[in-house]
């Protein structure tokens, strides 16, 4: 099995919501494939005359309701998740006779929403979440590209090689592995964190703090924004926001005793219900997740007492255990259910508590554990393919799952544990490959048949 070699920023990264496969993905496909065919020869881009996407899986089954083709869309125009305006998806004009004017270089194409198809759900690529793009003259293509979107807004595509990046100082496939680490050097969980993504990345300690700092500011702002905004979500369901109220009574009850628990089901909603408006938010690991983490990241820097510094060791801490779930088993809904999405924000949110309350790492361990132990076997069926029902509330519970396990994990003997993380999370990988199509991300099983959308 390879080493980890993952980034932080690959599993913290800014972008547009309401789903990091659907739409971080899909919108770096449509830039990349751009910016490619603006390489390619003149003669045979003077011949082209229009560009197609068809959208497989999951991408197609939920694509309207999570957002793709506008991702799509915006990425063709020329934006990238990290520096789109915050509302870009909200911007775009579906109107089907709006035509756009794409730049592939000597000319000018006119493209249409309905040129990006939604296409088979059941299909032979080797990745669910597929895009396949053309560019063509008349019905024959010219130049095609196949882009995997496999979860957290990674994108590959065929042909794709890893890209060359350092070796980690502290090499490790799994939380055994890194433990011997641990022990053996004499380190903290974050400062080997930080050592290997000095040496992956080639980034300074200073840089990779800023970055960190971006990354907390815009989790922060993604809570702020959410209790503050009245009314309804985008879409057919007509979902009203919850998070405002919740942190109205929170507030009433001096965040003590219930109120403190309305207040992290409000901050992990709020995050949650900007996501679901398109608007920008921090994966953690992914768009659909990303309302456990900065809500207990608000909670625990507003109520909590906890510093800067404190915050980005636990975030560190918290990526540990999401390197650890994607390379050995999945962050994506669409590839093991949302035990891989928010299970996994709820095993990173646990850990960041404890690691941030000054716990060690056995106790930052069993945290993890007993917050993924307790999600395994969750679906994804999102009720009209649309990052809301069961989504919103499921990552409150996320983040209320994650607080109690890391008050159970720290109450107890930590000898008393008797299950490892390693283990749970190769029983997350083999739960979800049992899983039924049906119950990842194609909204064709589940609450998505049995709640009728309005
Ligand atoms: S059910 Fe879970 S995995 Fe599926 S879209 Fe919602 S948050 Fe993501």
């Amino acid at each position: 099995m390879p080493r980890i070699t993952t980034s932080l920023f690959e599993l913290f990264k800014v972008g547009p919501g309401p789903s990091s496969s659907h739409t971080i993905g899909p919108m770096k496909a449509g830039h990349h494939f751009m910016e490619t065919v603006r390489k390619l020869d003149t003669a045979l881009l003077e011949q082209a005359d229009v560009i197609d996407i068809h959208l497989f899986g999951s991408l197609s089954a939920t694509g309207e309701g999570h957002g793709t083709r506008r991702a799509v869309i915006s990425g063709l125009l020329g934006h990238q998740p990290e520096t789109c305006p915050p509302d870009v998806l909200d911007s775009l004009d579906l109107d089907p006779t709006q035509i756009y004017q794409l730049d592939i270089g000597p000319k000018t194409i006119d493209f249409k929403a309905e040129e990006v198809v939604f296409d088979a759900v059941h299909h032979d690529f080797p990745f669910s979440n597929t895009l396949l793009f053309r560019l063509g003259k008349g019905g024959a293509p010219l130049y095609e590209q196949e882009y995997y979107s496999i979860g957290g807004g990674f994108l590959r595509w065929k042909g794709w090689k890893e890209p060359e990046v350092g070796e980690p100082r502290f090499k490790y496939k799994d939380m055994a592995e890194l433990k011997k680490h641990l022990v053996m050097h004499d380190i903290r969980l974050h400062e080997l964190i930080l050592e290997n993504e000095m040496a992956i990345t080639g980034l300074s300690e200073n840089e990779i703090n800023q970055r960190l700092d971006n990354i907390i500011m815009v989790m922060e702002r993604s809570v702020e924004k959410g209790i503050q905004t009245e009314g309804r979500l985008p879409g057919p369901i007509g979902l009203y926001r919850k998070a405002p109220t919740l942190y109205a009574k929170a507030k009433k009850a001096h965040f003590q005793g219930p109120g403190f628990l309305k207040a992290l089901n409000a901050y992990a909603m709020a995050a949650s219900e900007e996501n679901a408006s398109g608007h920008c938010i921090a994966t953690a690991p992914t768009a659909g997740a990303a309302g456990v983490i900065p809500g207990l990241l608000f909670m625990l820097k507003r109520h909590m007492g906890a510093l800067t510094d404190e915050i980005r060791q636990g975030l560190m801490a918290a990526a540990a255990i999401g390197f650890l779930a994607k390379n050995n088993a999945s962050i994506s809904g669409a590839e093991v259910g949302c035990q891989g999405e928010v299970g996994v924000a709820s095993a990173m949110g646990a850990a960041m508590i404890a690691y941030a309350r000054g716990y060690r790492f056995q106790i930052t361990e069993n945290s993890a554990e007993i917050a993924l132990e307790h999600h395994l076997g969750l679906t994804c069926d999102p009720v009209g393919g649309y990052v809301q029902i069961p989504c919103i509330e499921r990552n409150a519970m996320g983040a209320v799952k994650a607080y109690n396990a890391y008050l159970i994990a720290s109450s107890v003997e930590a000898a008393y544990h008797m299950v490892d993380l390693d283990k749970v999370i190769r029983a997350m990988a083999e739960t979800g490959r049992d899983m039924s199509q049906k119950y990842k991300e194609t909204s064709l099983g589940g609450l998505a048949v049995s709640v009728i959308e309005c």
